[in-house]
């Protein structure tokens, strides 16, 4: 079907500004954009009034979870049973289920490009396969895969959604595995989390050393992948740059060795404050943290913020993700990861829109197929009621959305109204602070 977007205020997120005119697609790319009439036969979909932007790209998702904040992953006995149920046949045919409407949440919410870091018996990877054949609930959400992170014995994430080289030879084996299976990219977690951190002030304890991200970043890039890292300390950004990651997930403070180590190779740092935010602002009865918890969030938070205010100077990209999964982390909620980012560093809400669309193409080198509306890219697209130029939240209310060849009217992402009420009352708060 070839619709012509009829009149909309089109969005230039590299020049910040919107014009005027209308958007022909044909077989799910732009064919033409500007003052244009439809050709015969076009689907002709009226945009009067409404914006039409970039889809957004969602650089740190996991697609395993809710966001719903819950004990079954903070480690301990029920952690066990939840990963040995999701292993088991009847597991996994539940978790294709949930996965595949977690990526059409992320879809519906206006994100038209995902990467996952971190999933679960290589769901993400099979749901690829499937949406990429304009098949499923996700068809037209374009994916790039991780399947399971690696890391070392003790790692973040170890014995869930990563699995555990005890040497350097493993490593190696499990990186040429994840390829052989399908994997874009090989995700590792270096240091460890906020969550599994014991004491104050230690969220970043390196727990991958160098010669073991060497030895997987090494293989990676000779299987023509790139490595995404999981490092919430300055130590950890140093072993990352040095061992030859592409991006550094969440951030840290970047010494000026690493970040020109990190800049010559034309990586980038991917910031996720979706997860560190609420935990840092919501009380403890929301998020059920207890006070070290409550403090690492704040310490990984500022560090990401220094990260991301440096980063452009070194000549490092900065992207944008949510850790989707991760408490209060909705797969709805990549709108407030810009509005976050943009809060959290100063930036406007046109630079945040640029970042999370043409910035984060170019970090997954897709810039000359999607994120902005040029002529010859995939009709990526979002027709919002306002302008996501200097309205923060214009991601939130959606009238239609293109992905490829897909067009959804009216979407209607799954949302968890509770969650969604403390959140909304939380960027409400963060927003007029930010303009008071
Ligand atoms: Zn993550």
């Amino acid at each position: 079907m070839d619709i012509f977007y009829k009149d909309a205020f089109i969005v230039d997120v590299e020049k910040g500004e919107s014009r005027k005119g209308s958007i022909a697609v044909k077989n799910g790319v732009i064919a033409e954009v500007g003052e244009i009439l439809p050709e015969k036969g076009m689907k002709i979909v009226d945009c009067e009034g409404l914006y039409a932007a970039p889809g957004l790209i969602n650089l740190h998702v996991h697609l395993f979870g809710t966001g719903r904040p819950a004990k079954a992953l903070g480690g301990g006995k029920a952690q066990e049973r939840l990963v040995k149920i999701v292993k088991s046949a009847p597991g996994k045919a539940v978790l294709r289920i949930l996965m595949e409407r977690a990526a059409e949440t992320e879809l519906k919410s206006g994100v038209t490009t995902v990467r996952t870091v971190g999933d679960f018996c290589g769901i993400d990877s099979e749901l690829k396969k499937k949406t990429a054949s304009g098949k499923g609930r996700a068809r037209g959400l374009r994916m790039f895969v991780s399947g399971y992170a690696l890391t070392v014995p003790g790692g973040h994430g170890a014995g869930t959604f990563a699995l555990v080289g005890n040497s350097v030879r493993e490593l190696e084996e499990l990186t040429e595995q994840a390829v052989a299976e399908g994997a874009d990219l090989i995700k590792i977690c270096i240091t460890g989390g906020v969550m599994d951190a014991k004491k104050r002030g230690e969220p970043g304890e390196v727990r991958m050393e160098l010669p073991y991200v060497k030895a997987v970043c090494d293989r990676a890039h000779a299987l023509g992948k790139r490595v995404a890292a999981h490092v919430q300390s300055k130590r950890g950004a140093e072993i990352a740059a040095f061992g030859g990651v592409d991006t550094i997930e969440h951030g840290a403070p970047l010494g000026a060795e690493a970040a020109a180590e990190l800049a010559a190779r034309g990586g980038a740092v991917v910031v996720t404050y979706s997860p560190a935010l609420p935990n840092a602002k919501l009380g403890a009865e929301a998020t059920k943290l207890n006070e070290t918890a409550k403090f690492n969030s704040e310490t990984v938070m500022k560090g990401m913020t220094e990260c991301a205010l440096q980063a452009p100077a070194y000549g490092i990209k900065v992207g944008l993700g949510t850790d989707a999964s991760c408490p209060f982390c909705t797969q709805s909620g990549m709108w407030r990861e810009l509005l976050y980012y943009s809060v959290c560093t100063g930036v406007s809400a046109a630079e945040a829109l640029k970042t999370a669309t043409l910035g984060n193409a170019r970090i997954l080198g897709i810039a000359d197929e999607t994120g902005s509306l040029e002529a010859g890219k995939r009709a990526d697209m979002a027709v919002l009621f306002s302008d996501p130029l200097s309205d923060l939240t214009a991601y939130s209310r959606i009238k239609y959305i293109s992905a490829g060849d897909r067009f959804i009217k009216d979407p209607r992402p799954s949302r968890m109204p509770e969650i969604e009420k403390l959140l909304d009352k939380m960027c409400a708060e963060l927003l007029s602070a930010q303009r008071g």
